[in-house]
C-alpha cells in the first residue's frame, strides 16, 4: 500500500540544542530541493518501487522515502505491507539522527528504538504493532545537503544484515539517481518555455514579434467572428526612416525604433496587442474596437509620436487602419489597412487614413 503522507514533527530539545538542525544546512537543504521540485510532487512509480524493494530486501514491513523542509517530513513513497497497510505511521525523524548520518550513503540503524537514548522520550505515533527497529540511509545531494532519507522498519529489534546495508545503500543511490534526471528534467523545461518566449519575441524591441502577431490575429479573428465583436487593425509605418538610418547610422536607427515600440506600448489599453510587423513597420490589433473608435486611438498614436523626442531628432508615423469584415476574414483586414497605409504616404505622411478592400492596390504595396 503506497501513499503519500505528511509528517509533522516537534523537534526534540537535545537535537536544537545540539545545532543540528542549523539555518545554513535548512537554506541549503530547502534550496537544493526547490531544484528538484521533488517536494508536494505526485506519486511516481520509479520511486514506489524503490521503496518496494528496499521493504522486501530487508525483510521489513515498512519503507519510506522521505525529504526534510524545516520541522516537515515529506514522504514521496511508502511501502506498508501486512499489519501496517492504510496504517496511520508517524516515524522518528532521521532528521534527529542527522548529527549520527556523517558518512553519504551509509546505514545508519537502531536496533530498538525503545531502548535507544537517542530517541528517549520520542517513540514513533503510530497505530498497529510497535514499532521498533529502524535503519535509513541519508539521501545526500552531490553538494553535499541532505535532503532526507530511505529508511525501513521493523516491529523486531534486530539489525540488517551486510548485504541488506548494501542493497539499502544502492537504493538510496538509486532514489539520488532519480532526483538527478528530474532535476535535469526541470531544467529543460524550463529552458523549453524560454526557448518559446524567445520564439514570439522581437529580439531588438522586446514586443511580440510577426509569429506572434500571426497568432495572435488568427485567435481574435476567430473570436470576432463568434462573438459578434468589432475588430479593428492599425499598421503603423516609420515615414522616410531610411533617412534617419542614413543620416545617424544603423545603431541610432535601432535604438530609436526601440523608443518607438516603447512609445507605441504606453499608449496602448492593455487589451490592445503590439507587434512589429517587420523593419520599421508595426502593426495594432484592436479587439471590440469599431472603425470610429480604431481612428481615434490611431490618431492618438500618431500625435503622440509626432510630439515625441527621439534620440537626433523626431519623426513621423503613418498609419493605415481597418476594421475586419467577418465574411471576408483576416487576409482582407490586412490588405485593407495596407491600402489606407498607402495612401496615407502617398498623400503626404504622418497621417491616418482608413484603407478598403476594393481600393485599386497600389503597386509596390507599403507593407513587406
Ligand atoms: P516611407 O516614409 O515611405 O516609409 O520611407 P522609409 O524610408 O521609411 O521607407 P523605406 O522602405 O524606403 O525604408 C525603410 C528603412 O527602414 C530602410 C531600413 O534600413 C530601415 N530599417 C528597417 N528595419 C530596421 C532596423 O531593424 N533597424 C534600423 N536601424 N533600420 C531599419
Ligand atoms: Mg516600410
Ligand atoms: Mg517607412
Amino acid at each position: 500500500m503506497n501513499e503519500i503522507l505528511e509528517f509533522r514533527h516537534a523537534v526534540p530539545d537535545g537535537v536544537l540544542a545540539a545545532g543540528l538542525l542549523r539555518d545554513e544546512e535548512e537554506n541549503a537543504r530547502r534550496q537544493t530541493l526547490e531544484s528538484y521540485e521533488i517536494l508536494d510532487s505526485v506519486p511516481e512509480k520509479s520511486y514506489n518501487d524503490i521503496a518496494r524493494l528496499a521493504a522486501y530486501i530487508c525483510g521489513a514491513p515498512v519503507a519510506l522515502i522521505s525529504f526534510f523542509e524545516g520541522d516537515r517530513q515529506w514522504v514521496k513513497a511508502r511501502y506498508s505491507a501486512g499489519a501496517y497497510a492504510e496504517k496511520m505511521l508517524e516515524l522518528p525523524r532521521p532528521g534527529a539522527l542527522e548529527g549520527q548520518m556523517h558518512l553519504p550513503g551509509q546505514v545508519l540503524q537502531v536496533p530498538d528504538i525503545t531502548t535507544d537514548k537517542r530517541f528517549a522520550g520520542y517513540a514513533p505515533v503510530q497505530s498497529g504493532p510497535k514499532l521498533r527497529f529502524f535503519a535509513a540511509v541519508p539521501l545526500y545531494a552531490p553538494a553535499g545537503a541532505m535532503l532526507g532519507s530511505l529508511a525501513v522498519m521493523d516491529r523486531r529489534a534486530r539489525q540488517l544484515s551486510p548485504e541488506q546495508c548494501m542493497a539499502l545503500e544502492t537504493l538510496a543511490g538509486q532514489v539520488m539517481e532519480l532526483l538527478e534526471m528530474r532535476r535535469t528534467l526541470v531544467g529543460l523545461s524550463k529552458a523549453n518555455a524560454r526557448l518559446g518566449q524567445q520564439n514570439v519575441t522581437d529580439a531588438l524591441t522586446g514586443i511580440p514579434n510577426r509569429r506572434a502577431y500571426d497568432q495572435k490575429l488568427v485567435e481574435e479573428v476567430a473570436r470576432a467572428k463568434r462573438t459578434g465583436a468589432p475588430l479593428s487593425l492599425l499598421l503603423v509605418d516609420v515615414d522616410n526612416f531610411k533617412q534617419y538610418n542614413d543620416n545617424f547610422g544603423h545603431p541610432a536607427g535601432d535604438s530609436a525604433l526601440q523608443s518607438l515600440a516603447r512609445a507605441l506600448m504606453s499608449s496602448l489599453r492593455p487589451y490592445d496587442f503590439l507587434a512589429r510587423y517587420g523593419g520599421e513597420e508595426f502593426v495594432i490589433i484592436l479587439p471590440s474596437t469599431d472603425l470610429s473608435d480604431a481612428i481615434v486611438v490611431a490618431e492618438r498614436v500618431r500625435g503622440l509620436v509626432a510630439a515625441s523626442e527621439f534620440p537626433h531628432r523626431k519623426f513621423t508615423i503613418s498609419i493605415g487602419v481597418s476594421r475586419l469584415d467577418p465574411e471576408a476574414g483576416a487576409r482582407a483586414l490586412v490588405q485593407a489597412a495596407d491600402n489606407g497605409l498607402y495612401r496615407a504616404k502617398a498623400s503626404g505622411r504622418n497621417k491616418v487614413l482608413m484603407g478598403k478592400l476594393n481600393e485599386a492596390s497600389p503597386a509596390g504595396s507599403a507593407t513587406p
